[in-house]
């Protein structure tokens, strides 16, 4: 049984020196038992950067050729070229700045329509077939919750079709269908999603998440030169390193491989390196992983809370019932009956919260809201964290050495996180790579994208 890309890429690479004929090794493979290798078939999934020009186009149309060439039977999951998303986002709040979340859904969703047809076009251009789908078109059901849909079911019948006709197959990401007909969106980021799911229901081997990085770093090499690419890590390990802020997958994305056990190979668009594989189970049980930051939160405390019963689960219904995440909850030690509350939510709720929270704290007779909007989130991450004690401490110490104050704290079984302020981010991050022996011999080089996107990157802190 195969069990990697890259094992597999090697034995067909090995059946095809010996038959030294394409066709032949696809019959073969195609008839061959249940091997993995057998289904020959992939999803990949190319993120915005890579279709961002009619050049990128071309090679992302080269690549899939080159796929179908070789024996596979290809489907390319495909996000709304360049940052298009974010153009239609402000469109649509330009003529309200509360856009109705169907409609919303409607525009964002002809994005990625965009990128699926000219995907085709230029496959077709190259000599081979190729057909385009919607969401719909492709059997992606969804629930109704517009802006934030949950992929319920894909019915593969027509994509499975087409694949047998000999087409390449590219879907439109980050969208689908409700049961009564209307189009949703899947959150940003969505089309991770959507190509984790088809190549779960599709029984693919592998699927190709293709983005502007090639892999997953042992911290954002934008920030941290010195960060190494990780050969393959965990799935338990990448849901912590995506939930705590590295913007190489969609969390849910994750979720999705590991209930379905899909292999990721997350790798650059513009190179043919391998990148890192996301699997069950990784190489190692490093006891760092990899160390994440997310200076997308702000720290909410609610000073001179009274403490008696029912106070937290006062404050934190209303939050909830207003749709809030909220993380990193802290509350401390109270002094004469009263006490602070403090945590962690999006910089972007911060009005809203404001709004909801300030009755209740008039309510509750606590003395006021403040919020620090900069601050940030830095985790580390290491599935061996589970079995070696003091990492947690080395962490602490490492960051006072740097002068720097921790102002809250929390942890899973493989994950320790610390709120610092923003500005120390970057030292922060530098000096906890160099003290767990994560620095690699290079230096981290970007080469593929162009300035314009380079500082469009730096602008949003990634
Ligand atoms: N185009 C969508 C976004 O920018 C979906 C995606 O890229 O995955 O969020
Ligand atoms: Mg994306």
């Amino acid at each position: 049984m195969l069990k990697n890309a890259s094992e597999c890429d090697e034995a067909l690479l090995n059946m095809k020196k010996n038959t030294n004929n394409n066709d032949v090794v696809c019959c073969d493979l195609k008839i061959d038992s249940n091997d993995a290798c057998a289904r020959m078939l992939i999803v990949t999934k190319f993120g915005g950067t890579s279709l961002a020009t009619a050049e990128r186009v071309i090679n992302v149309a080269k690549r899939l050729v080159s796929y179908q060439v070789r024996g596979y039977q290809v489907v390319a999951v495909v996000s709304a070229m360049g940052k298009s998303t974010d153009d239609l986002l402000a469109l649509a709040r330009s003529v309200n700045h509360d856009p109705p979340a169907r409609e919303l859904d409607q525009l964002l969703a002809t994005g990625e329509q965009v990128s699926m047809s000219v995907v085709a076009m230029a496959i077709e251009a190259l000599g081979h077939r190729a057909v385009s789908m919607t969401g719909r078109q492709a059997g992606i059901l969804t629930t109704t919750v517009h802006n934030k849909a949950r992929i319920a079911q894909i019915n593969t019948e027509r994509v499975r079709h087409e694949l047998d006709c000999g087409r390449i197959v590219i879907v439109a990401g980050f969208q689908g269908i409700t049961e009564d007909g209307d189009i949703t969106t899947l959150g940003r980021g969505g089309s991770d999603t959507s190509a984790v799911a088809l190549a779960a229901a599709l029984d693919a081997y592998v699927c190709e998440i293709y983005s502007d990085v090639d892999g997953v770093y042992t911290a954002d090499p934008r920030v941290v030169p010195r960060a190494q690419k990780l050969p393959s890590i965990s799935f338990e390990e990448m849901l912590e390193l995506s939930a705590a802020g590295a913007g190489v997958l969609q969390v849910r994305a994750v979720e999705f491989a590991r209930k379905f056990d899909v292999t990721l190979h997350c790798r650059s668009a513009f190179c043919d390196n391998h990148g890192t594989l996301v699997q069950e189970k990784a190489m190692e049980n490093a006891i760092v992983s990899g160390i994440a930051y997310d200076n997308s939160e702000a720290k909410v405390t609610i000073r001179g809370v009274p403490d008696s019963q029912g106070i937290a689960a006062e404050v934190f219904s209303v939050i909830a019932n207003s749709h809030i995440n909220i993380d990193m909850i802290v509350q401390n030690v109270s002094e004469n009956g009263i006490t602070d509350i403090s945590f962690t939510t999006p910089v972007g709720e911060c009005a809203k919260l404001r709004r909801i929270l300030e009755p209740v704290v008039v309510k509750i007779g606590a003395r006021e809201i403040v919020i620090d909007e900069h601050v940030s989130k830095i985790s580390l991450v290491g599935a061996g964290m589970r079995t070696t004690p003091g990492i947690a401490a080395k962490m602490f110490k490492v960051l006072a050495d740097g002068g720097i104050n921790i102002l809250m704290i929390s942890t899973s079984a493989i994950r320790v996180s610390v709120v610092i302020s923003e500005q120390a981010t970057t030292d922060a991050l530098t000096a906890l790579h160099t003290a767990f022996g994560l620095n690699a011999k290079e230096m981290f080089e970007e080469t593929a994208l162009s300035a314009e996107e380079l500082a469009a990157k730096a602008a949003k802190g990634r």
